[in-house]
């Protein structure tokens, strides 16, 4: 699938941050992960379900074919938790279709923010795809964003995605003349104070005035050569950082480290021993760990694509190297046959975790949290102490416990 360079899933880093859209062309694309594969999988069967106008348990039992981004495919079978999941989209829907009355629905359709270009030099792409609006000409427009993820919280007000999303229905004219614009985002999977599905509403003017004095001047700035990286909460999800790329984030790292990191050709690095390190100097240091390694991680997977496409630098090579042997054959009859053993002695019985139970009992059709509190009494957590800085909200321990094994 084509990506927007100015899309609307990453405008909230590039109306922050300009820089990372430049640095974000530089570093490999990543083949989505299993999460974003499965939110990939929900939204096709919530397409379906929509275009169908049927519920999600039509599909029950039937696979979801996923690009897996590495040039095959990942198959998701149709399970309960994902069935309730869209469903409870598919109602919220359902429910405001009916409320307006005789209304259009748009489905998956594309739009381009291409007009903002009148309203400077924009040379990168913006568009996007709607994963669904329902509308009444003079009238009300929905706009719904269905989010799959479980472990981001997605706030609904003045939320940057959402509003391109809008932007893009609305488009800059307001031909059918919308009164008003709710943005909805149905979360099924994350418990969110305000309930699955939030809604938030703006005014045509308003969102279009934002458009013009918001959107259209941070996507000029992004285009230019020499714009700045500014770091903030954005940094989150940024690729740049992943590979060593972002000029702040570096800086950061280097600064922190109590040597010279970057020492002259053939002069070792030598970190000083903990042990000699002042009490401010052990603060600055442990305060940038995370920045740190992931500093370091960040330089390592870029200097691994570069020797891959050709262009490394010539002091480091890559090599062949072997992991822990695996079976080929993964049938235990016929491996045991074949070794001359009985199964029982290649095979052993063991419990699978938690965390595997829980999703078990989720796709046995428990809801998230009576999947939790089913498990709690047969579950415990060892007790660790960790090192977090004193802004971190939980309460420090008076008496940290001895013997007590760190994090
Ligand atoms: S990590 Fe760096 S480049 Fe990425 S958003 Fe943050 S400051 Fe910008």
């Amino acid at each position: 699938m084509e990506h927007a360079s100015l899309g609307g899933s990453t405008c909230y880093r590039w109306i922050n941050c300009p820089l990372s859209v430049q640095l974000c062309d530089k570093v490999p694309r990543k083949p989505p992960g299993d999460a974003a594969m499965l939110g990939t999988a929900a939204h096709k069967l919530a397409e379906q379900c929509l275009k169908q106008e049927c519920s999600a348990g039509a599909f029950s039992d039937e696979e979801l074919k996923v690009d897996d981004g590495k040039g095959g495919e990942r198959v998701f079978p149709v399970d309960a938790e994902t069935i309730d999941a869209v469903n409870i989209y598919l109602t919220a829907i359902d429910g405001d279709t009916e409320a307006l009355g005789s209304c259009e629905m748009d489905i998956e359709k594309p739009f381009d923010l291409g007009w903002l270009r009148k309203y400077g030099p924009i040379t990168r792409s913006m568009f996007g795809t709607n994963d669904c609006c329902i509308y009444q000409s003079f009238g009300q427009l929905k706009v719904y964003d269905y989010k799959h993820g479980s472990r981001k919280r997605v706030d609904v007000e003045r939320n940057e995605q959402l509003m391109y999303y809008a932007l893009g229905r609305v488009g800059e004219h307001n031909l059918e003349a919308f009164e008003s614009v709710e943005l909805v985002v149905v979360q099924p999977r994350y418990e969110h104070p305000d309930g699955l599905v939030r809604r938030w509403s703006i005014e045509v003017d308003e969102l279009q005035e934002w458009g013009r004095s918001t959107l259209a001047p941070a996507a000029v700035e992004a285009c230019k050569p020499d714009c700045e990286a500014v770091s903030g909460e954005w940094c989150d999800w940024c690729p740049a950082a992943d590979y060593g790329m972002c000029p702040i984030k570096t800086q950061h790292a280097i600064q922190a480290c109590p040597f010279d990191v970057m020492p002259a050709k053939g002069v070792p690095v030598s970190p000083p021993a903990p042990k000699s390190l002042t009490q401010e100097q052990r603060s600055v240091v442990l305060s940038a760990k995370s920045a740190i390694e992931k500093w370091l991680k960040g330089v390592h997977a870029f200097e691994v694509e570069l020797q891959r496409a050709g262009n490394g630098c010539p002091d480091f090579k890559l090599v062949n190297a072997f992991g822990n042997r695996a079976w080929l054959e993964k049938d235990p009859d016929m491996l045991a046959e074949q070794l001359d053993v009985n199964v029982a002695d290649i095979c052993i019985e063991k419990l699978i975790s938690p965390a595997q139970a829980e999703k078990v009992l989720k796709e046995k059709g428990l809801k998230p949290k009576e999947a939790k509190s089913k498990l709690a009494k047969f579950v415990q957590s060892p007790k660790r102490v960790t090192l977090v800085s004193q802004s971190d909200p939980r309460p420090g321990i008076e008496n940290p416990f001895k013997n007590v094994e760190e994090k």
